[in-house]
């Protein structure tokens, strides 16, 4: 947990945030600034920068969140979605704690 990060609160349930989905690895709740339809963050519990610190002991995790978005677009009734993960600044990565965006224009 980083005090400092917003997601790390949002995910250990401080901000009093509803969430789509919550297993003992992540949360998924929605975009408080939705691009699309549908706007989901899935977010790890434990606070990781980006894609660029996974390593070999996290690696897996990307793997679990992928999963989840099939869940919570079966939880949301989504026939079809994209997920998206900006990566570092120069990806368009405005909060420097690992998410997944799941969008669907339904
Ligand atoms: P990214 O650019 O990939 O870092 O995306 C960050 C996303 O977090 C943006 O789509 C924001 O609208 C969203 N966001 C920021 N603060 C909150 C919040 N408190 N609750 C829900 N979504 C948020
Ligand atoms: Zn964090």
């Amino acid at each position: 947990m980083n005090k400092d990060c917003i997601f790390c609160s949002i995910a250990a349930g401080s901000l009093g945030t509803e969430f789509v989905y919550e297993d003992d690895l992540c949360v998924a709740f929605r975009d408080i600034n939705p691009k699309a339809k549908t706007h989901v963050l899935i977010v790890p519990k434990d606070h990781i920068d980006s894609v660029f610190e996974l390593e070999a002991g996290t690696r897996t995790l990307t793997g679990h969140l992928v999963y989840v978005s099939k869940l919570v677009a079966e939880k949301l009734d989504l026939k079809g979605f994209q997920l998206q993960i900006n990566v570092g600044e120069e990806g368009g990565q405005e909060i420097f704690h690992l998410h997944l965006h799941l969008l669907s224009k339904f």
